[in-house]
């Protein structure tokens, strides 16, 4: 039996009615924010905000999902273990609030995309200002082709094969740069980071102020799934190992859990990151903003589960038996159904909300 099964909504709009019902009975302020974009059924989609605790709090703990649409089935989970399971029965420590952002990416999230409604790719649209939405890895276009086919799926595809061989040969790291660090120039492509501020990014924009209030001190933790082992996790910070915030998280986090990026390690270098963005919008504060990022398959995995999608996105309809399957699989490899994954990792991102509770209410 799965302590945090029920937590896991079926789709989007599921989620989103427990996120505001819950909210509502535990009198937290929230409000809704149109995108401007469809769900599958026509409905109108929203990211959602909640606070809870005192107005006036110095300390803010954000909790953030969905920036990468289909990982918003687990971390929309994540809110609502809390919401509706925790929170009712518990106090916040003196002085710190609690911030919900449900859906940063409610397209993806509705649709099983990871990308937005313009095919991108969320955490590799947010530049700094001045920052040119432009470029593209080598490597990235040398891998276009075969990444990116421009027909539906379908037929003989030896796709994992010529991953495989070219993994042998440039070693995954290298690969997994070239791939993944955000690219400008192929807007049907993977990883695709856009031409411009996403309508999301403009909306936490003009939205994120008023909800942060007058905290003088953040930490920030934007929920995600698809990268490392199984069940296990790491949190990544977008500072230098040795900037007085990664030191901070580290010991409140744990030295070996708080990796700064590191294109050896299991995450990589990315361009137009949310937490540097955010560090930058909140420069006036102490604003720490850390990825929690959840392991599920392996990275051949993922990368085919992506890659069978985005095809089925642009060269498939719908109704078509491929389209659907391409959809189950990106599901899958982002909220595996596993009843021991989903309840582990549940119960873990949980614990990280009460580590990030205890860091605010320290004095150090
Ligand atoms: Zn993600």
């Amino acid at each position: 039996m799965s302590r945090f099964a029920s937590s896991f909504s079926p789709d989007y709009r599921t989620a989103r009615t427990r996120f505001r019902k819950s909210a509502e009975s535990l009198g937290c302020r929230h409000a809704g924010v149109e995108i401007g974009a469809e769900g599958p059924n026509g409905e109108a989609l929203t990211i959602d905000f909640a606070r809870f605790g005192p107005k006036d709090a110095d300390q803010l703990l954000v909790v953030s999902c969905g920036t990468h649409g289909v990982e918003g089935f687990f971390g929309s989970a994540v809110e609502l273990a809390m919401l509706e399971q925790r929170l009712p029965e518990r106090r916040l420590p003196e002085g710190v609030a609690l911030l919900f952002v449900h859906a940063v990416n409610p397209y993806g999230f509705s649709h099983i995309r990871r990308v937005n409604e313009d095919n991108i790719d969320l955490n590799r649209n947010f530049m700094l200002d001045g920052d040119a939405f432009e470029g593209a890895d080598p490597g990235y276009t040398a891998f276009d082709s075969m990444l990116n086919p421009t027909s539906p799926p379908g037929g003989i595809d030896p796709f994992t094969l010529r991953a495989a061989l070219n993994i042998a040969r440039h070693g995954m790291p290298a690969m997994k740069n070239a791939l993944v660090q955000g690219q400008y120039e192929y807007p049907k492509g993977l990883f695709y980071g856009g031409q411009g501020p996403s309508a999301s990014q403009r909306i936490l924009k003009s939205e994120l102020p008023e909800w942060v209030g007058s905290a003088q001190r953040v930490v920030h933790l934007d929920l995600h799934t698809g990268m490392g082992k199984w069940e296990t996790y790491v949190l990544a910070v977008s500072r230098s190992i040795d900037d007085p915030s990664t030191i901070w998280l580290k010991k409140h986090f744990g030295n070996d859990k708080v990796e700064a990026l590191d294109p050896n390690g299991v995450l990589y270098e990315i361009r137009g990151v949310l937490g540097t963005w955010l560090q930058s919008l909140f420069g006036d504060i102490s604003y720490h903003c850390m990825l929690a990022e959840f392991g599920t398959y392996n990275p051949l995995r993922m990368i085919s589960a992506l890659r069978a999608e985005n095809r089925a996105a642009h060269w498939a309809s719908p109704g078509d038996a491929q389209f659907s399957r391409a959809k189950q699989g990106l599901k899958e490899a982002f909220a595996p159904a596993s009843a021991s994954w989903r309840n582990h990792t549940v119960a873990t991102a949980l614990e990280l909300v009460e580590q990030g509770l205890v860091a605010l209410a320290s004095a150090g």
